[in-house]
């Protein structure tokens, strides 16, 4: 069984309007249990729309979106949310922590958030954290933090409730190329000690020539 299948997705913003445009015409894709997966495509072409489809955010004006065999389209918008708090992690550009937060804390946070215990969460923060070489950090803030290592503490975070599926958007577009390769490595470490599904939009073809497959957003479609 597929993690993500996305089949026919057909979204636009402003419908009816003079304003209106269409992004996505028929997107379809599949991502399985265990792969990664690169989605290229030009600023513009939809990736972010796609992705926040795939992760719960915002619902397609046609076709389905299926996790782990389960559909997503009936739900109610409280069974959304509680599935995507609980199988989705996503990742952006911009790390996006809490800034009065230490690292580990903003790790913490959310698995506090889904119920997990304060000791059992520091543990998993600590590990996470360690995983990506950023062990000796945990009790600084944010800003205290380089870009590289801001940008691992946000991947601890949304791996923090051990989600079936990881969701990246230019996780490294905002970092140096030698950061970059080091914090992408990290990434594709962790993700493949975890057995995640990764669905990553990167505008780097060389990382993208890393994962197990690329698929590029053309026209509103998946080619
Ligand atoms: P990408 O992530 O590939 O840069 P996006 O999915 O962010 O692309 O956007 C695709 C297109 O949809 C762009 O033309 C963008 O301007 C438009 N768009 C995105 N979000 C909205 C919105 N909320 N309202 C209107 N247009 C939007
Ligand atoms: P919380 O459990 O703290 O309430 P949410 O359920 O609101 O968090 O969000 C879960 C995940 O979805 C987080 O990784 C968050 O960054 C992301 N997220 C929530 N809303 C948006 C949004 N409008 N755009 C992009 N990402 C979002």
């Amino acid at each position: 069984e597929a993690a993500l299948v996305l089949e026919g997705i057909e979204k636009g913003y402003n419908r009816g309007k003079p304003s209106e445009v269409i992004v996505l015409r028929g997107a379809t894709l599949s991502v399985a249990r265990g792969e990664v997966v690169a989605l290229v495509a030009p600023s513009g072409a939809g990736k972010s729309t796609l992705l926040h489809i795939a992760g719960l955010l915002d619902t397609p004006d046609r076709g389905r979106v299926v996790h782990g065999g389960r559909e997503m389209g009936g739900l109610s918008d409280r069974t959304r949310t509680e599935a995507r708090r609980a199988e989705v992690g996503f990742i952006y550009q911009f790390h996006h922590l809490l800034p009065e937060f230490s690292a580990l804390e903003n790790i913490v946070l959310p698995q506090l958030a889904n119920g997990v215990a304060q000791r059992e969460a520091e543990a998993r923060g600590r590990d996470l954290l360690g995983r990506v070489g950023v062990a000796a950090r945990a009790d600084h803030r944010p800003a205290a933090l380089s870009g590289g290592e801001q940008q691992r503490v946000a991947f601890c975070r949304a791996l923090a409730n051990a989600p079936k599926l990881l969701l990246a958007d230019e996780p490294t577009g905002n970092l140096d190329p030698a950061t970059s390769e080091q914090v992408f490595s990290a990434l594709m470490e962790l993700v493949r000690e975890t057995g995640l599904s990764a669905l990553i939009a990167t505008h780097n073809l060389e990382l993208a020539a890393r994962m197990d497959r690329v698929v590029r957003l053309d026209q509103g479609r998946v080619v």
